[in-house]
């Protein structure tokens, strides 16, 4: 027996829809409000880290996402200048287990897609156009404006509405996204049959060049350097840019520059960080995901936590009687620690390479939070 019955969930990202199926899963009546038109996603890649894909496998989509994206192992390092020489191969530690790859590229829309679909499957109750603008508690329920209109009343609201979530300010927490001084450049282009595993350039005149496969046929490639406002380019300035910024790199750079030229689909991000440092709840409101915390992906963890708070915190409504302080004090001792371990390493890493500090031990550390998360949330 859940501790809700009726759940109002703000955002269709990986975690909204992850806590979505889970607590339908639980016989839970779920109605999750994304404020855009429809199910959309960035059209570019992600690498999903094996505790993400073992988080997917317990939602029970792992099979659907094993079919369409690219399970790979290990890191190839590259160096600039002719020919792309390989400076080294590293493995990648499986944060998953022996179960899972070590990572997996994906098409975002698939992923969104697959969890959309099963989601459906459940019975969630999905309303697009649905911007939540407001919110009262009054005693056991939360009362939800969408669209300046109240929608009904709910045992729980869960705001997985990401980095600029509204949820996260209508409730009062002020800790929201900084930058850290690093944008990026990405671009879905399609694979050379040489890349079969994700491969990074060091040096050069970015900080990272590199690119990940998502299926037999496409990848994305990046270009991190200093963040600058570019706002006002357009796609085909972007892709432009991005296009004479490569062209200190040979190898599979050579193919994905052809790409650049003949379809151009190229978005720049800034990368931020934020992790709200105590309670992610007030009352019977609660952020995850992006909402909670964000870092630059320089491990790849974002989907991986957002998709361990809904695990967690969907666990914790089925294993609890009611809502009540208990259920957030665990809540929060199981998903704080890991979150701020996340966040920290990826922070500091991209510092690492902002300075030029050639010593760092990025090795290390990175190494240090898989074995972290490769103990179970
Ligand atoms: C450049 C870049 C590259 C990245 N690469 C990776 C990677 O390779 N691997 C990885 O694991 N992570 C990566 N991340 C991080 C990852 O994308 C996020 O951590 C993850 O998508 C967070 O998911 P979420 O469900 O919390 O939020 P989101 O996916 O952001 O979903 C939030 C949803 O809420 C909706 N919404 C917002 N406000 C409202 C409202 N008021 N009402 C209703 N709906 C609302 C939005 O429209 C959106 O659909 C990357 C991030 C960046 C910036």
């Amino acid at each position: 027996m859940a501790a809700v019955k009726k759940v109002a969930i703000a955002g269709c990202g990986v975690a909204a829809m992850a806590a979505a199926i889970q607590l339908a899963k639980l016989g839970v009546d779920v109605h999750v409000f994304e404020k855009k038109p429809e199910l959309t996603a960035l059209g570019s890649g992600i690498t999903l880290q094996g505790n993400a894909l073992r988080a997917l496998d317990e939602v029970g989509v792992w099979t659907q996402v094993l079919e369409k994206g690219y399970p790979a192992e290990g890191l190839v390092i590259r160096a600039p200048g002719p020919g792309a020489p390989v400076v080294m191969s590293l493995p990648e530690a499986k944060t998953g287990g022996p179960d899972y790859p070590a990572s997996l590229g994906m098409y975002r829309p698939d992923l969104t897609g697959i969890l959309h679909a099963a989601a459906m499957a459940q019975g969630v109750t999905f309303r697009f156009d649905a911007e939540i603008t407001g919110l009262a508690q009054e005693g056991e329920r939360v009362e939800l404006v969408v669209n300046g209109e109240p929608v009904g009343d709910f045992d729980l609201l869960i705001g997985a509405d990401g980095l600029h979530s509204t949820v996260r300010e209508l409730i009062g927490i002020d800790v929201g996204p900084q930058r850290t001084g690093m944008g990026a450049w990405r671009a879905f282009v399609s694979r050379p049959s040489e890349v079969v595993s994700s491969e990074a350039f060091y040096g050069g005149p970015v900080y990272i060049a590199g690119y990940t496969p998502t299926s037999e046929d496409a990848m994305y490639a990046f270009l991190v350097e200093p963040a600058h406002d570019r706002s006002a380019l357009s796609d085909e300035e972007h892709a432009r840019l991005m296009y004479e910024t490569s062209l200190a790199y040979d190898g599979p750079w050579n193919s994905i520059r052809a790409d650049l030229l003949t379809s151009p689909q190229v978005n720049y991000t800034w990368f931020t960080s934020h992790l709200v440092p105590d309670a992610w709840n007030r009352g019977r409101v609660v952020i995850i995901g992006d909402a909670a915390h964000s870092c630059p992906p320089t491990i790849a963890q974002g989907a991986a936590q957002a998709l361990e708070d809904a695990l967690v915190l969907t666990e914790l409504l089925e294993s609890h009687d009611e809502l009540g302080q208990a259920l957030w004090d665990e809540f929060h001792a199981r998903r704080l620690p890991r979150a701020a371990a996340v966040v920290e390493a990826s922070v500091q890493v991209g510092q690492w390479q902002i300075d030029g500090d050639q010593h760092a031990d990025v090795g290390g550390l990175m190494f240090a939070v898989a074995q972290k998360m490769a103990v179970p949330a």
